[in-house]
């Protein structure tokens, strides 16, 4: 699955899961056309959550309430350990590695993270659908994904 047809199928579940919403009226339209005012520039209402315009907001609510968010910290953390064990010794002292890297020089450290964040987005690991803020596993989508769409008749 591309990430194209990832966003595609999100956003499909994001207009499943909400209603055409008449802010004017302050009434759903389930046509997407107000009977009232005859208004078709509507927002979404997610039962539950709230109405706005757009669709991204949707995915991204559907989405935290459904997914744990993937530790991009941790994931950088335990490559480095597998790398270069989880301890190491600095004279008589064995140390924790991830520690010693991170208190010596915290601008490699951060930029090493969002170097190797970045490479598992591109190899379509991970996902990001906030420019960064957060990522999610791809499989954890592609899981969430065939589930709610199975749910269709
Ligand atoms: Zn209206």
């Amino acid at each position: 699955m591309t990430n194209q047809d990832i966003e595609k199928k999100l956003q499909k579940i994001a207009y499943q899961k909400t209603i055409p919403f008449c802010y004017q009226c302050y009434r759903e339209a389930p046509t997407g056309t107000c009977k009232t005012c005859m208004n078709d520039d509507l927002m979404r209402l997610l039962p539950g959550s709230g109405c706005e315009y757009g669709h991204d907001w949707i995915v991204k609510e559907l989405l935290e309430e459904s997914l744990t968010p993937a530790d991009v910290s941790e994931i950088f953390e335990q490559m480095i350990e597998d790398c270069y064990g989880e301890t190491t010794n600095v004279g008589f002292l064995e140390l924790c590695t991830v520690s010693v890297m991170k208190d010596q020089d915290p601008i490699s450290w951060d930029m090493a993270k969002s170097e190797y964040i970045d490479g598992l987005e591109q190899d379509g690991e991970l996902i990001t659908f906030d420019n960064g803020s957060s990522y999610y596993w791809v499989s954890d989508i592609e899981d969430y994904l065939d589930e709610v769409l199975e749910e269709e008749p």
